[in-house]
């Protein structure tokens, strides 16, 4: 084999699972395997490579200069990609340029802005997994940001890997993870989840004694998550994490906990079918004007607050920036001057940032004084807080103003970064080099008048460096001391002494100009990047006031109210309309009021026909309660919300059939968890639960769940059914109040009022909905006519005992003891019982009965 690809492969054997981008001069060279899969997934030619043994290398190659998309495309598909770097100078090296790998890049781990979507965050998550509990680690390396926490079970895991959407997972086993993910992350065993070495690297990097001043004491499984983090930037990056400043540890019991189908159904961050934004609740309230701000505003909608005073707070800066229509406007008109510094923060301390970085770095933070003085007079605790918090990074912004040139090139080694009159040595090696080329220009005239030929030049080129070219035809001109170096069809080459002296000057000036700058590239992006911590802060409080600042906007807009939130369990709505509906529908939208509390408006009963507008209403209650709990006003004249912890939502298998799954049994497992997890502060919306099977099977679940919430849970639930069967429910339980969505029949046809009324309705009105549908007449009569003939015969039927019997076990009273009683019945061993011990038995079952 040759030396090349002994290296190669040298190199290859410590990073096995990457695929090696090997760096042969200009270019990226993979090969063998990395250079079947590159040439399949980036569509590049695959050709070979004479390396000495019988068969050529298989070979495909980049140019370096645009590796990033190549990079960024592989990453995106879930490969790791090293980058093998020359260490050396090819034209000084002796024998073998030495080569290593500089940094790994993986999904988790990219920093190129580019490749990343600037209204996101891009988590890299680490999961410790022992004994069924989880210790969770996510960090975005780009930001900086890194939060931690345990949890237990992993319906909790679940939940957290829906707001993260990791990109890339490391956990200590990958098997039990495997079940979960469907959400497009990349999963990898990693075996350094040491405790001792957690602990020890956390305590290093944040400067302090113990664990405990990080709140981490108590947190093993979290602490062994983060420090496997560390470690893996480090492995990956090469350089520590070091703009990482504090750990956030959370419990996932801070937020109201919303699950995937929640989130999916009430269409928060996109819409339920065709997965768009547009149409979801954060595409109407998404007004932020900064990267950082739309990244936090998606974070605060995914985690709605449990505690008022929290939640006050957020809401008197809104208020006040809702009512100060100055300070608003001037706040959007500067925070739209403000790009993604903070992901900018991450290249400069990840030393990927070159000069035009650092410009664009400064171009956004000039504004924050800016931002400080609008905001300096403001009386809300909250916006004050922020005031303080803001860092203006005077500084900062004038030491790269007074440094980086203006048409700073994407390139740090190839000068033209440092401005002029920023160190005198460059300037001295600046003037070196443009007198050079007066030199140069004085140096041709000479000698086209000393030697007579008019059409000599001396002219450049990297091989050979300046040199004189004169045409064949004046060759016989060409004096003695012009040194012949290369003959061409029609001229030749030449240097002198003379011109030798001018190149060195030159050259030696240009290369040493060129390393001067980067030296002091280097140290000023070092400079900036030791000053994460204030830049951390600052893009924190922008993201803070950017979405203050879009929520009053959107209030003032929309016309929404503030909220009052009440420890109290209720819910109480004038006026309230669905923020989206209103927003996307060409009809005009009809508010409605809501009453519910734990007592006689525990359940509403929602009947009424298909398209009436049940769906909308319910979600409607959902949306508000979570615009209020994070912080924003609502949609409503007036909305008094007691704090819901936890918002659950199931849609009826027949509004979902586009995901076609078994659904009877999905609708079901979904059931269980929410009656299993709901407590008595929760809010529960079941949109036609019991569909996905028979009539009578569904009316009785129906049924069966409706009793079981108002027993045992006593949570706020709202149950919209097209069962009209159901409505007998409330004259059983006092804490059932029906209501109807008002439709008024002309004709024979339907007009949908979309009121909510209160008291059942009578009718399911499907054939008149069927008909504005657009069905034929005959189908529509034919229809008609079965109707009548199945009502009468369901008149006969309630009369017999027959499907009675279908809902016989919760006719008795549905009391949970039977269920114990019934199981008990199910067990005796009645073969191995004597005559006596049966007897005893059955005493005991009447007892238990009758007591
Ligand atoms: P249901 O669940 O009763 O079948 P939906 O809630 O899906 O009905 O509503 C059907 C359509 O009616 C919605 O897509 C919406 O366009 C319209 N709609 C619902 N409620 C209202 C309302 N309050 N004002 C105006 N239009 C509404
Ligand atoms: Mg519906």
């Amino acid at each position: 084999m040759t030396p090349l690809i002994e290296q190669y492969l040298d190199i290859k054997k410590q990073y096995k699972d990457s695929i090696l981008f090997f760096r042969v001069g200009d270019f990226y060279e993979m090969f063998f395997q990395d250079a079947e899969v590159a040439s399949k997934e980036l569509d590049i030619v695959l050709t070979g490579k004479d390396c000495g043994t019988e068969e050529r290398v298989p070979m495909a190659g980049i140019p370096f200069h645009s590796a990033d998309s190549y990079i960024s495309r592989l990453v995106a598909k879930g490969y790791k990609v090293a980058i093998c770097e020359q260490m050396e100078d090819p034209k000084e090296a002796k024998g073998l340029v030495k080569r290593s790998v500089i940094k790994v890049i993986t999904s988790g781990t990219i920093i190129d802005t580019a490749a990343l979507d600037e209204t996101s965050n891009n988590y890299l998550m680490s999961i410790y997994i022992d004994d069924g509990k989880y210790g969770l680690s996510s960090v975005d390396i780009t930001t900086g940001e890194l939060m931690a926490t345990e949890l237990a079970s992993k319906e909790d895991l679940l939940n957290e890997l829906i707001k993260f959407k990791p990109v890339e997972i490391i956990t200590n086993k990958p098997e039990e993870l495997e079940s979960l993910l469907n959400y497009g992350s990349f999963v990898h065993k990693w075996d350094f989840f040491d405790y001792n070495i957690a602990r020890d690297e956390i305590i290093r990097k944040f400067n302090v004694n113990s664990l405990e001043g990080l709140g981490l004491k108590y947190y093993e499984r979290a602490t062994r998550a983060i420090g496997a983090l560390f470690m893996y930037i480090k492995a990956t990056q090469m350089v520590a994490s070091d703009n990482i400043s504090e750990i956030k540890l959370y419990t996932i019991s801070d937020y109201m906990i919303m699950d995937k189908n929640t989130i999916n159904n009430l269409e928060l961050l996109e819409t339920y079918r065709s997965k768009e934004k547009k149409g979801s609740l954060l595409w109407v309230i998404n007004k932020t004007s900064t990267p950082m701000g739309s990244r936090l505003i998606k974070k605060w909608l995914e985690r709605p607050l449990l505690n008022i005073d929290e939640i006050n707070k957020r809401l008197d800066a809104v208020e006040e920036l809702v009512n100060n229509d100055e300070m608003r406007e001037k706040l959007k008109a500067c925070l739209k001057k403000i790009r993604d510094f903070e992901r900018i923060m991450g290249r400069i301390v990840y030393k990927s940032a070159n000069g035009r970085d650092l410009l664009f770095f400064n171009s956004s933070i000039v504004n924050l004084p800016e931002i400080k003085n609008i905001i300096q007079n403001a009386e809300s605790d909250y916006l004050k807080e922020l005031f303080n918090e803001i860092d203006p990074l005077e500084d900062v912004s004038s030491l790269i103003d007074s440094a980086i040139s203006y048409d700073a090139p994407m390139t740090i080694n190839d000068g033209n970064i440092i401005k002029d009159g920023y160190n005198e040595e460059v300037d001295k090696y600046r003037k070196a080099s443009t007198e050079g080329k007066n030199w140069l220009a004085q140096l041709e005239s000479e000698e086209r008048e000393k030697t007579g030929i008019k059409n000599l030049k001396i002219k450049f080129n990297k091989v050979f460096g300046y040199y004189i070219e004169v045409t064949k035809s004046n060759i016989d001109m060409v004096p003695d001391y012009f040194i012949r170096k290369q003959t061409l069809a029609n001229c030749e080459r030449y240097v002198t002494e003379k011109l030798k002296e001018i190149e060195n000057d030159i050259l030696g000036a240009e290369e040493k100009v060129k390393e001067l700058e980067y030296q002091l590239f280097v140290e000023i992006r070092e400079k900036v990047a030791q000053q994460y911590k204030r830049v951390k802060a600052s893009a924190e409080a922008i993201a803070q006031i950017d979405v203050l600042t879009s929520m009053a906007e959107v209030a003032k807009t929309n016309g929404y109210q503030r909220p009052i939130l009440v420890e109290e369990k209720v819910i109480d709505i004038k006026v309230g309309r669905h923020p989206v509906i209103e927003k996307i529908s060409d009809d005009i939208f009809v508010p409605n009021d809501t009453y519910m509390d734990t007592k006689e408006h525990m359940i509403s009963l929602i009947t009424g026909p298909n398209m009436a507008g049940k769906s909308t209403y319910m979600r409607q209650i959902a949306l508000i309660v979570i615009l209020a709990q994070m912080g924003s006003f609502v949609p409503a004249d007036s909305a008094k919300i007691g704090i819901v912890d936890r918002i659950y939502t199931r849609i009826g298998a027949t509004d979902d059939l586009s995901t076609g799954q078994s659904t009877f049994m999905v609708e079901m497992n979904e059931v269980a968890n929410i009656v299993n997890n709901a407590t008595d502060k929760s809010l529960i919306i079941l949109d036609e639960v019991g569909r996905g099977t028979s009539t009578y099977d569904g009316i009785s679940i129906a049924w069966a769940v409706v009793e079981y919430i108002a027993k045992k849970i006593k949570a706020r639930t709202l149950f919209a059914t097209h069962y009209h069967e159901l409505v007998d429910i409330a004259d059983e339980l006092k804490c059932v109040k029906n209501y109807n969505i008002a439709v008024k029949e002309e004709d024979d046809k339907v007009v949908f009022l979309r009121k909510i009324m209160e008291g059942p309705t009578d009718k399911s009105y499907g054939i008149q909905v069927a008909k504005l549908a657009g069905l034929p007449e005959t189908i529509i009569k034919k229809a008609n006519q079965k109707l009548v003939e199945l009502e009468k015969k369901h008149i006969y039927q309630k009369d017999s005992v027959e499907p009675i019997k279908q809902i016989s076990i919760f006719d008795i009273g549905f009391d949970f003891k039977y269920y114990d009683l019934i199981e008990e019945i199910k067990s005796l061993d009645i073969d191995n019982m004597t005559p006596l011990q049966a007897i005893n038995q059955l005493y005991k079952l009447k007892r238990a009965l009758c007591d």
